[in-house]
């Protein structure tokens, strides 16, 4: 390996592990290891890149716009700049989401709803490292720095849209299709990346101060999706399975199961979805299990109307 290679994947193994830290400590209650971290951003991150770089280069060939991969948009067409950013954000995306399932099935320990977050945010950055690796040894180390910024944490917060469906099809709806209940958020997901994909093109075509208006519209747009990042996480971390009744998420004191606020940092211990207290305020248990396990309780019916609660009494 040459200096130069060395020297990239050394800063791109910095990074990275500068956001997993970050990333990693959001999953405070029941945190997963790092080295399961580890093989899931780098399994996670060679098996969507590799599947993303065939879909990719197939559609490119196709069309016969090769430049695009590279960021050269001379002579390119609207509708093939359209169509391009859309086709990248589905590739990337689908890529992602579908590695995300496979390799945390195997390597990962998904046992909490903020864990599908973490492990989504995980593959997709393992995605941007490895891309970042290219951008390297194409454009130079120089690259790296803007790449750490901008499009890594990009692809964690794409990723993010579609993992907090991944817990919502896990802990929520776990006996619907997972593809049917996670398809509306890969196709938001999609849908943002390609977005993002579009407005980055069209800053190489515009004028200097629209190209940095298409910028600045993708950077705060980056932002605005960190920030629903953070507070999905936030949200997600609060349905830990792994908490007491009444224990706060935030500060891990231990209030009265059905306390609305916690008395030592006064944060709000809000009714969650996906777990609740059992009328015996022993232990909390997913909405829709049928018993208690500690103290044995009939739960269905005692939880509200929901659909799966009828459809499967009607059933059964
Ligand atoms: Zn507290
Ligand atoms: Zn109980």
């Amino acid at each position: 390996m040459s200096l130069n290679l060395a020297l990239t994947c050394a800063a791109v193994a910095l990074g990275t592990g500068l956001w997993l830290g970050l990333l990693r400590r959001y999953d405070r209650i029941e945190t997963e290891s790092v080295t399961d971290l580890l093989q899931v951003v780098l399994l996670g991150g060679v098996a969507s890149m590799a599947v993303a770089a065939l879909f990719n280069e197939g559609f490119v060939r196709a069309l016969g716009l090769e430049t695009l991969l590279t960021g050269g948009v001379g002579g390119v067409g609207w509708g093939e700049l359209v169509a391009f950013s859309l086709f990248i954000g589905v590739s990337e995306e689908v890529s992602k989401a579908v590695s995300t399932i496979y390799v945390t099935r195997r390597w990962g320990d998904l046992d909490e709803p903020v864990d599908a977050m973490i492990y989504a945010m995980s593959v997709g950055l393992g995605f941007a490292a490895l891309e970042s690796v290219f951008y390297a040894t194409r454009f130079g180390n120089e690259v790296l720095l803007m790449r750490f910024l901008w499009p890594v944490p990009a692809h964690m917060a794409y990723a993010s849209v579609w993992g907090y469906g991944l817990a919502k099809a896990r802990y929520v709806f776990p006996e619907r299709n997972r593809a049917r209940v996670m398809g509306p958020s890969v196709a938001l997901g999609t849908g943002v990346h390609a977005a993002a994909n579009f407005l980055l093109l069209l800053q190489s075509t515009l004028p200097a101060l629209w190209g940095t208006a298409a910028a600045l519209l993708s950077l705060g747009a980056l932002f605005v999706l960190a920030y629903v990042a953070h507070y999905h996480l936030r949200e997600l971390v609060a349905e830990s399975p792994f908490l007491d009744p009444g224990e706060c998420p935030e500060c891990r004191h231990r209030n009265p199961p059905q306390a609305r606020r916690c008395t030592r940092c006064g944060a709000s211990l809000k009714q969650t979805s996906m777990f609740t207290t059992c009328p015996c305020g022993q232990i909390r248990v997913p909405v829709r299990a049928d018993e208690c396990p500690r103290c044995g309780l009939d739960l269905r019916g005692a939880q509200g109307p929901s659909p799966q609660h009828g459809a499967r009494s009607s059933a059964s």
